[in-house]
């Protein structure tokens, strides 16, 4: 059975396909830490694709965001040159993408007054992400800024007027805010923005080798640039059942499934047919099929990877660029929000 955002996905990839000029991409990352393989099937292949096929592209680190499970951002840096370095490696063109930071659009976190007056306590307290992240957290408290991020990421969104969304299904809960603020918005003060929609890929929740989603934060994900060694290990060491007949069954068989899921993307194969060639080999040849298929996917992007890694230099150019463009757009979106607004006295 296909969910109502996966068939609206393969809907909207239709449309892509027809006219790419209507589509606007705005999407991003934490700079929690280098990417790992749940970003790459879950949204950053689609990045790179869609990219390549004419849509424009924009991409927030969202360095703010971070503070939302922790209570300081460490190693901002490192990840941010981190997270462009794994960008690029992966194919997105530096030339054509806004790559920006939060930080650096100051004009971006004006929309957030807005935009908060637009949803209740309840709309943010229910939020099943949210919910989700709390658990996980390790900040001593949950600060006001877990509970109101996702309005600060309609602000992302909306200030470059994307309308199209390429995420994982985490994201959308936050996605389906950003369309409330936009349509709130529009009805109380003029058209000004578009009501963006989500693209999901085939994998929009890959898991981790334990079982849970894979996530940077969790020590269970396995890097785009992780050594062909480190992927062995990690491999070798994830959780899976006791059932020695290797099989296709998301539902009942979640830690074998999202193994095979990670085999069979990583070589272009159907994951039923991939089981069914492991057959009865079990969990051992499975993982060592899986290694092989993703060290073997991977080796040119991490190469590159290491290549663009060692010129950092090159990496906050391609930030500044992309900040200075930001920064641009958002003013100009600003601009139309006060005149919607009356708030432009001068
Ligand atoms: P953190 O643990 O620090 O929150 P994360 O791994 O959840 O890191 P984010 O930066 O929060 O990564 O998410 C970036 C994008 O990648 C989002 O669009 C999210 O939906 C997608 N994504 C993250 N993890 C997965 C996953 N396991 N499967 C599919 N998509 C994912
Ligand atoms: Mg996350």
């Amino acid at each position: 059975e296909v969910s109502p955002a996966a068939r609206r996905s393969a809907e909207l990839e239709a449309e892509i396909t027809t006219d790419p000029s209507r589509f606007r991409i705005l999407t991003g990352d934490r700079p929690t830490g280098p990417l790992h393989l749940g970003h790459y099937f879950g949204t950053l292949q689609n990045r790179v694709r869609l990219q390549r096929s004419g849509v424009e592209l924009g991409l927030v680190i969202a360095d703010y965001q971070v503070l939302t499970d922790r209570d300081v951002a460490e190693d901002l840096q490192e990840h941010v040159t981190g997270l462009i370095a794994d960008y690029l490696a992966a194919g997105i063109d530096p030339d054509e993408a806004m790559i920006f930071t939060h930080s650096a659009v100051a004009a971006l976190n004006q929309l957030l007054l807005p935009f908060l007056s637009l949803v209740t306590v309840p709309e943010l307290q229910r939020n099943p992400t949210v919910k989700d992240e709390i658990s996980h957290s390790r900040q001593s408290g949950v600060s006001g800024l877990m509970f109101t991020y996702p309005a600060h990421q309609a602000a992302d969104i909306l200030f470059c007027k994307a309308n199209l969304v390429p995420v994982g299904s985490d994201q959308l809960p936050h996605l389906e805010l950003t369309r409330t603020i936009a349509r709130r918005f529009n009805d109380r003060y003029g058209p000004v923005f578009p009501e963006p929609e989500a693209l999901l890929s085939a994998a929009p929740l890959l898991l981790g080798t334990d079982g849970a989603k894979m996530s940077k934060s969790r020590g269970n994900a396995i890097m785009l640039r992780s050594s062909t060694e480190d992927t062995a290990r990690l491999i070798r060491g994830a959780k899976t059942d006791a059932q020695r007949h290797i099989t296709y069954e998301p539902r009942s068989r979640p830690e074998v499934a999202s193994l095979v899921l990670l085999g069979a993307l990583c070589s272009d194969r159907d994951p039923v047919e991939f089981a069914e060639s492991i057959g009865r080999g079990g969990a051992a040849v499975l993982k060592a099929e899986v290694t092989e298929a993703v060290n073997a996917r991977f080796a040119p992007m991490r190469a590159r990877r290491a290549e663009l890694a060692a010129d950092p230099a090159y990496l906050h150019r391609v930030l500044r660029q992309g900040n200075t463009r930001a920064n641009r757009r958002a003013e100009a979106t600003l601009a139309e929000v006060r005149e919607a607004m009356g708030t432009d006295y001068e």
